[in-house]
């Protein structure tokens, strides 16, 4: 009963897999997951929180007292002025590691952690019992959990940069509201209205972008880490998604070795942000995946 149930669903499986080609499969379950919308959140309201906390701020007031920010003063806005603006923003907007908890972030790296890895192992079993003619449901697969201190210490490390890197995106974008608003003559009370009613497109723009980005980064690159630390010998670029792109399609079609470049120059997908390809590994006949050598311990 147990056999023909999990037969009925590897059947299903491979079913969708045709049906649905050049979806990733692995992908596409994290992006329709809790966890990936919870990443997402964490990241908007952290750069909400983060650009209001600097328009409430006693910098930010100071700042709008300067003459260049009076209306009707007659005062052309300059050069310094710009300048002005840059400084303040660069020295009091707060970083973004105040308004998110790295642990969160860390949290949900080890997750991704454990998807690509467990894609390898999964993916891998599925291809050799297939070549071996076996029924994918007559043994069960290992479990991938992320317990090995070197990669957990990989990823804290990946999340602090991640939080830590995006900081000078937000001061610019901070920086150019203002400066082209006054520079165009517009009041301050206006230029803060249009910051506001912009916030929700452009940090919900932002935290999809990141999230997705590194969300197909540490699942490819932890896949990678599961394949190499499993004897795979070759690796496949699978073009993926919607409108693929030349980049990623001039990648297919070629079974290179562990340690090579695919023809855009990358090792691994994405080769851009948004990009949804994956690799398939080749894997000696011998390993067996119900007992894999490495499952992340
Ligand atoms: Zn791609």
């Amino acid at each position: 009963m147990k056999n023909t149930l999990l037969e009925a669903k590897e059947e299903l499986d491979s079913f969708l897999e045709k049906k649905v080609q050049r979806t990733n499969m692995t992908l596409w379950r994290v992006e329709n997951g809790e966890k990936y919308k919870e990443a997402n959140i964490l990241f908007f309201r952290a750069f909400v929180r983060q650009v209001q906390t600097f328009l409430r701020s006693q910098a930010f007031e100071q700042m709008v007292k300067n003459p260049a920010f009076i209306e009707n003063s007659k005062h052309i806005w300059t050069e310094a002025d710009s300048n002005h603006v840059k400084r303040t923003v660069d020295l009091h907007i707060q970083p973004l590691k105040k308004f998110i908890e790295e642990g969160s972030i860390y949290n949900y790296f080890i997750y991704l952690a454990e998807v690509g890895g467990q894609s390898f192992i999964d993916n891998a079993r599925k291809r050799t019992m297939k070549a071996a003619k076996i029924p994918a449901a007559a043994s069960t697969s290992a479990i991938f959990v992320l317990k090995n201190p070197m990669y957990q210490r990989i990823l804290g490390r990946k999340a602090n940069l991640l939080i830590t890197s995006v900081d000078n995106t937000t001061k610019q974008w901070l920086s150019n509201q203002i400066i082209s608003g006054k520079a165009e003559g517009v009041a301050t009370a206006e230029i803060v209205k249009t910051i506001q009613t912009k916030i929700p497109e452009t940090f919900k723009y932002r935290a999809d972008m990141i999230v997705r980005t590194e969300t197909s980064n540490i699942v490819n690159q932890m896949e990678n880490q599961t394949a190499q630390n499993n004897d795979a010998t070759d690796k496949e670029w699978q073009v993926a998604g919607e409108n693929v792109c030349d980049i990623c399609d001039g990648n297919e079609g070629d079974v290179i070795g562990m340690d090579a470049s695919f023809p855009s120059g990358d090792d691994l997908p994405p080769a851009h942000p948004n990009c949804k390809c994956y690799i398939t590994y080749t894997v000696p006949p011998y390993i067996d995946f119900s007992n894999p050598k490495w499952t992340g311990q």
